[in-house]
């Protein structure tokens, strides 16, 4: 691209979305797109994907397909083109008849340029035939993971896209996600094109989402602990069932939170529903399954909590991903516990997948373990699996506060020594018993109070044991033999322990409550004490103003632009486009009310 194009682009990126420079990677993508190549550009949430494909849809003579998984995404998006002065187009199963002929309409006499399409209605073969007549010359396909077995979230209706490259020879593809190994990436690239790609990959570090793991013992009271500290806030909590859903969101509502429960049991109006309060207020709850989340577009997400193990690292990145996409900082927890260990392990030696494809889940499964159980900084960890190498973070719990390492050794012996004696019959809560010296009827009827173990440990916590038979498994020391219905059993690394040849050593195991609290970082504030009441104003009139559009309030203005407003107090028109976030089209639109309102506090002042 030569310096005018880009000049003109930065007029045009200014002008329309009221920014001054482009982000990392956005001008590199928008070139190959211009250019007519192929592209692929994985990059973390947050990071501004929409614009790259919005804005050369805009300057180019071409007409732009985007798919994108989800009906609410897609909406959203629409929604914010239009804010910005934009006209687009979107069909979808949501809109009755005669509303998506029109907006067919908009799209082929060439009145709008871009066309946002689910999966399913693009490959229908009428959509191809129609489609086929007009000058279509890019292909956006959003959450391009979707379409590969290997990624987090493989979609079939995604896989007919690979039919694309033959129906239209021609069209370019553009291909975005947030999280793609190496081995998704090429799956993309091959089955979306025969021709070749420009992969951009840019840092997957959010250095704005604090990272902490915390020790799952009675999730719902942490859970209310710690939301306690996200007063005023959004955020998301993913449990692992249905039930779970239900349970903690009743649980939250009668201690006086905004809960919402979302999960794909409930009906589509109900998600729907759920999915549109926790756009449009605000300080919501949203406790979910995975089901939630995807292109769920909402800036100001301030935390992502799990109360039970996530899917994989990348599933894990994905959803935390969610969070702070305005950049704004934001936190990050995992809650976890011998029992999620044991519940993932069962989910896939149940799984009716083939031998090889357990065996990667496994693996998986692991990797993400590694995570939980580490004693240095976690974003470490966690990039190291996208290949990114990085200082330490300084804004994860083992950061923050180094853990100790202790020698567990001794300890991890006797529980060895007492799974041996049983016949490694047995689950962790019976070898707790008899470690601890209970006199339960199992271990009378059983004699286990006969063990030279028994009793050997009385002045342990259940918690403490048992947080050690999880670092044991963590550690592939101890293995749970599910065709013995979860009984624990001992590896080679076991028995070297236990004959004296490894040392075993951990993190230090806390136990109470003190470990509830987060240890990451606090949320820094960002709009100045003296400012607060402004902000506050400048919301109301946000929220207002959206509740009349019906619109998400961060369509109006994101919390970023509402910050810079409330700090800098802008009343002229000059100072009002300096604000980044800030538009011709909305500098137009809401100069007027802002401005007023602006000035008015001032006076009062
Ligand atoms: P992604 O799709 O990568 O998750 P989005 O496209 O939703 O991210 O962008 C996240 C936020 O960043 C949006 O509010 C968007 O308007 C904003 N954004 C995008 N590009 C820029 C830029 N160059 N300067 C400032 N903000 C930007």
């Amino acid at each position: 691209m030569n310096k005018t194009d880009l000049d003109y682009l930065k007029i045009k990126l200014k002008k329309i979305y009221g920014y001054e420079k482009f982000r990392p990677g956005q001008e590199d993508i928008i070139e190959t797109i211009l250019e007519k190549k192929n592209v692929l550009a994985v990059m973390p949430t947050g990071a501004g994907k929409s614009l790259c494909y919005q804005l050369p849809a805009i300057v180019s003579d071409f007409s732009s397909i985007v798919v994108s998984p989800l009906l609410a995404l897609m909406d959203d998006q629409v929604d914010g083109l239009e804010a910005l002065g934009l006209s687009v187009s979107s069909i979808h199963s949501g809109k009755d008849r005669e509303t998506n002929i029109v907006e067919w309409k908009k799209f082929a006499s060439g009145h709008t340029k871009i066309m946002y399409l689910s999966p399913e209605r693009l490959m229908q073969e009428r959509m191809i035939k129609a489609l086929k007549k007009l000058n279509v010359g890019l292909f956006v396909i959003d959450e391009a993971h979707c379409i590969s077995k290997w990624g987090p979230d493989f979609r079939p209706q995604y896989s007919e896209l690979s039919q694309l490259k033959k129906h239209f020879p021609n069209a370019n593809i553009a291909a975005f996600t947030a999280t793609a190994d190496k081995a998704t990436r090429e799956d993309i690239v091959t089955q979306l094109s025969d021709k070749d790609f420009k992969t951009i990959v840019k840092g997957f570090d959010r250095p704005n989402l604090s990272l902490s793991v915390i020790e799952k013992i009675d999730i719902k009271s942490s859970l209310a602990t710690i939301l306690q500290s996200k007063k005023g806030q959004s955020g998301i909590i993913y449990c692992l069932s249905r039930n779970e859903v239900d349970k903690t969101t009743l649980f939250l509502k009668d201690k006086g939170f905004n809960a919402i429960a979302y999960h794909a049991g409930k009906s589509t109006q109900d998600r729907k529903q759920a999915q549109n309060r926790f756009m449009t207020e605000t300080a919501t709850v949203m406790v979910a399954t995975i089901a939630f989340g995807m292109g769920v577009d909402k800036p100001d997400i301030r935390f992502v909590f799990h109360a039970s193990l996530p899917g994989s690292i990348e599933a894990f990145y994905q959803e935390i991903g969610r969070a702070g996409r305005d950049g704004e900082p934001s936190e990050t927890v995992m809650f976890y516990g011998l029992q999620d260990l044991i519940k993932r392990q069962r989910m896939i030696f149940e799984g009716e997948e083939k031998a090889d494809f357990k065996f990667l889940e496994y693996k998986r499964l692991e990797t993400l373990i590694g995570y939980c159980e580490t004693a240095s900084c976690r974003r470490k960890a966690l990039l190291s699996h996208f290949d990114e190498d990085i200082d330490e973070c300084g804004n994860c719990d083992n950061c923050v506060e180094k853990p100790l390492v202790v020698d567990y050794t001794s300890e991890a012996k006797l529980v060895i020594q007492t799974i041996k004696l049983t016949g490694q019959f047995f689950g962790a809560t019976h070898i707790v018993d008899v470690l601890r010296g209970s006199e339960t009827a199992k271990i009378k009827d059983r004699g286990h109070d006969k063990l030279e173990t028994f009793c050997s440990m009385p002045h342990f916590p259940k918690t403490f044991i048992s947080s050690l038979i999880r670092l044991l498994v963590a550690f592939g020391a101890l293995k749970i033999d599910f065709a013995k219905y979860g009984a624990l059993a001992i590896s080679d690394i076991a028995n070297k322990i236990y004959e004296g040849n490894t040392p075993f050593e951990a993190k230090k195991i806390v136990v109470g409550q003190e470990k509830v609290k987060s240890k990451a970082l606090t949320v820094r504030e960002e709009v100045k004490i003296e400012n607060q009441d402004l902000l506050q104003i400048l919301k109301n009139l946000r929220l207002d103003l959206a509740t009349e559009k019906k619109v998400p309030a961060y369509v109006i203005f994101p919390d970023k632009t509402l910050h810079q407003m409330a700090n800098t107090k802008p009343t002229t028109r000059e100072d009002f486009l300096n604000i980044s976030g800030v538009g011709e089209k909305k500098l137009e639109e809401y100069f007027k009310l802002f401005s007023k309102t602006i000035t008015d506090f001032l006076a009062t002042e």
